[in-house]
C-alpha cells in the first residue's frame, strides 16, 4: 500500500514509529507536512499538491494532526477523503474530538459515564452553574486545551467563581466539572484500535499535582483494566467515530468515567510502558480495513 502520514515533523516518535512499522511490512510510507499540503477544492477532480507535485495513488492516510493545526489539518484530511483515500481517523471524528464539550455531549447521548459537567455563557449564571455540578472542589477546563494546560482545580466556590469570571472576561469558553477526588491524581489511558483496547496504562500525577498528563510530569505504569473499563473505552471510541483513539478514564466510586477521547494519541508513552508494537497494530488495521472511498462521512460536516 501507499500510505501518507500527515505530520508536521517526521522526527517525532509517533511519526517515526508509524513509518518504520509500515516499511517493515513492505508499504510505501510518505510523510507529508500538514501545513505544506495545498489543494484544489473546486475542481471536478479533487487534488492535493505538495512541494509542487500532485499527491496521487495513496491507499490510506494516517492523520497525526496537532491541536494547534486542527482547522487546516482537517481540511487537508477532508480533501484526501474526497479523493477516496481511506483515513485511519476521519476528519469529522477528529473535529468532534477536539471540542471537549461537543465530545461529552455525544458520549452522554449514548449513556457513557462522564463526570458531571456544566457549561454556561453568562457570568450571571455562574453561581447556579457551580451548584449544578455539585459545588467545590471542581475542575474548570478550557474547551480546546490540551496536555493539561487550561485545566484548573478550584478548592472553594469563591476561587471557582473568580477563575470562571476571569476566563469569561477573556472570552475563553470553559466547562465546569465535578472533581473526581477518589481517582487520586491518576487516570487510565486505553489505546483503542478498531474494536479492541490493544494497550492500556495508568498515569499518575506527580506529588502535589492532580493532572496526570505525562507533559505535566506524570508517570506511567502498567495496569490491568476491568471488563467494564474495556467496554467503556471501546464504546467511547465508537461513539466518536474514531478507529484509533486514546480514551482517558477516571476510576470513580461509581465506575469508570470517560474524561476525554484523543484522536491523535501519542505512541511513545504507551509503547514504552507496555512494550506493545502499537504502530504495527495500527498498520495491520489499515491493511485489513483500507478500501477506496470507504469513508463513512465522505468529507461531510
Ligand atoms: P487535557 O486535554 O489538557 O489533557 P484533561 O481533561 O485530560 O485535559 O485533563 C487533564 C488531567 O487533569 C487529566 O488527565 C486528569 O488527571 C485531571 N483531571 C481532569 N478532569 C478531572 C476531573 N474531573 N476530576 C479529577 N481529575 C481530573
Ligand atoms: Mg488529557
Amino acid at each position: 500500500m501507499k500510505i501518507a502520514v500527515l505530520s508536521r515533523n517526521p522526527r517525532l516518535y509517533s511519526t517515526r514509529r508509524l513509518v518504520e512499522a509500515g516499511r517493515q511490512r513492505g508499504h510505501d510510507m510518505v510523510v507529508i507536512d500538514t501545513l505544506r499540503a495545498y489543494m484544489n477544492i473546486a475542481s471536478h477532480k479533487p487534488q492535493i499538491h505538495y512541494r509542487g507535485m500532485p499527491m496521487e495513488g495513496f491507499d490510506a492516510v494516517i492523520p497525526r494532526i496537532g491541536a494547534s493545526v486542527t482547522f487546516y489539518g482537517c481540511a487537508v484530511l477532508r480533501q484526501f477523503e474526497m479523493m477516496g483515500v481511506f483515513p485511519l481517523n476521519e476528519s469529522v471524528a477528529i473535529s468532534r474530538s477536539r471540542d471537549k464539550l461537543r465530545s461529552l455531549q455525544l458520549l452522554s447521548r449514548k449513556g457513557i459515564g462522564l463526570p458531571v459537567t456544566g457549561f454556561a455563557h453568562s457570568p450571571d449564571d455562574v453561581p447556579d452553574l457551580i451548584r449544578m455540578v455539585g459545588g467545590a472542589p471542581l475542575v474548570i477546563k478550557v474547551l480546546e486545551g490540551t496536555q493539561g494546560i487550561g485545566v484548573v482545580l478550584c478548592e472553594t466556590e469563591k476561587a471557582a467563581e473568580s477563575v470562571i469570571e476571569a476566563f469569561m472576561g477573556l472570552k475563553q469558553d470553559i466547562m465546569v466539572q465535578e472533581y473526581i477526588e477518589e481517582a487520586g491524581g491518576a487516570d487510565i489511558r486505553c489505546f483503542v484500535v478498531g474494536d479492541k483496547v490493544i494497550a492500556s496504562m495508568k498515569r499518575q500525577a506527580k506529588p502535589g499535582e492532580f493532572r496526570s498528563n505525562l507533559h505535566r510530569g506524570g508517570s506511567a505504569s502498567l495496569i490491568k483494566i476491568t471488563p467494564e473499563e474495556r467496554m467503556t473505552a471501546i464504546r467511547a471510541a465508537k461513539v466518536m467515530g474514531l478507529n484509533v483513539a486514546g480514551v482517558d478514564i477516571l476510576r470513580s466510586n461509581h465506575g469508570p468515567l470517560v474524561m476525554e477521547v484523543n484522536s491523535s494519541p501519542g505512541l511513545e508513552g504507551i509503547e514504552v510502558t507496555t512494550s506493545r508494537d502499537v504502530a504495527g497494530i495500527i498498520i495491520d488495521h489499515l491493511e485489513k480495513n483500507a478500501e477506496y472511498g470507504m469513508t463513512r462521512t465522505k468529507g461531510k460536516g
